[in-house]
């Protein structure tokens, strides 16, 4: 059930937004940015996979989050490229509603990079049920993507 990874250009685009669907998102045919697909994260989590394009992570890796999820260090968008991260963060620039299951719109999210990160499984009892990822310590903080 694994899809393989595409590059940032050959992402299919969201019907209403017109954006790259991340692989995170969904690889079938009529996937959306609005939400993360469930065994896309696992499998980026298991198989250390980037977010964006499926292909395999390197060093830095990157992630894009809200400002609560960094204040947290719990992230839900799995781990990506550094580039795929910008190049998401440029596409979605006019995206004015939250998507990819996030509380915020892209315009308040922000950028990080780290060199590993752990993959924490929700509890039993946990009220968010989601699948999170805790950078180990922020190497480098890119800034974050301001609005105009
Ligand atoms: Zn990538």
């Amino acid at each position: 059930m694994d899809a393989a990874p595409r590059s940032f250009a050959e992402l299919p685009a969201d019907p209403s937004y017109g954006v790259p669907v991340p692989f995170a998102a969904g690889t079938e045919a009529g996937a959306t940015i609005g939400e993360l697909d469930r065994r896309r994260v696992t499998q980026c989590a298991l198989s250390r996979v980037c977010a964006v394009c499926g292909a395999t992570l390197g060093r830095p890796l990157a992630f894009v989050g809200s400002r609560s999820e960094l204040d947290r260090m719990a992230f839900h968008v799995p781990p990506t490229h550094v580039a795929c991260a910008e190049s998401l963060l440029d596409a979605y620039a006019d995206v004015a509603d939250p998507v990819l299951g996030l509380d915020v719109a892209p315009r308040d999210w922000v950028l990080v990079t780290t060199a590993s990160f752990e993959f924490v499984r929700p509890g039993r009892d946990d009220a968010d049920r989601r699948p999170a990822f805790t950078p180990n310590g922020i190497q480098v903080r890119l800034g974050e993507h301001v609005a105009p």
